[in-house]
């Protein structure tokens, strides 16, 4: 004997789940992903770099100074470029690029399927995005730059995300160290 259920929702209860899953998968001030889902996802595209042997770099980027920001605009004004560099980063970044709010004022991004000199040159161009855009309180221009550190890894030689995400984090210290508002890759550092 052979029973199906089909198990009908309402659309209720369909909107209700698409809502748990925003609130399990998003960062609630900036509407972008959340580290959870990040890693989540990182695992399906470093299995597939480790199995067609390419590239895979993650990309730790910091806002500058930005203590000082929130003690000279106000936290609220803080909120909003954490959301407005989200939004700069959505636009800038290629479709298949990971990225999440990783914390506080920190992102994360995962490139695959390009070289380490176009990992450079995509953290430069989401750098020069940030740079370049004017961001304001009151028609009073707030001067806002990232740093980024990139690490590198290809096939076989791809660690976890989190091994990742910590030689991105070294970078992007020695980044912080060389004056801020830059990138750094393997390349550039001893
Ligand atoms: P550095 O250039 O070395 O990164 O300096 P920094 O001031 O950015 O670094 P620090 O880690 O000392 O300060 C980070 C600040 O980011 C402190 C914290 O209040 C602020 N911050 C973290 N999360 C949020 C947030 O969600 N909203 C606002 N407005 N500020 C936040
Ligand atoms: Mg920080
Ligand atoms: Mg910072």
């Amino acid at each position: 004997k052979m029973v199906l259920k089909i198990d009908f929702k309402d659309p209720s209860e369909e909107a209700f789940d698409r809502e748990l899953f925003e609130a399990a998968t998003t960062d609630p001030l900036t509407k972008i992903p959340n580290r959870r889902s990040f890693v989540e996802r990182a695992l399906g595209e470093l299995a597939c770099a480790r199995r067609k042997n390419l590239y895979a770099h993650a990309v730790m980027c910091d806002v500058d100074h930005f203590k000082k920001v929130n003690d000279t605009w106000g936290h609220q004004t803080g909120d909003m470029i954490l959301r407005t560099i989200a939004q700069i980063f959505s636009r800038n970044k290629r479709e298949s690029d990971l990225f999440a709010r990783y914390g506080g004022e920190e992102f994360v991004f995962l490139l695959t399927e390009m070289s380490k000199a176009d990992a450079l040159k995509s953290a430069e161009r989401l750098r020069k995005a940030v740079e370049s855009y004017r961001f304001t309180f009151e028609d009073k221009t707030i001067p806002v730059t990232i740093s980024l550190g990139v690490a590198s890894f290809k096939g076989k030689d791809i660690p976890t995300i989190d091994t990742m995400i910590t030689a991105a984090d070294k970078h992007l210290y020695y980044a912080k160290d060389h004056g801020r508002n830059q990138v750094v890759g393997d390349m550039q550092t001893p």
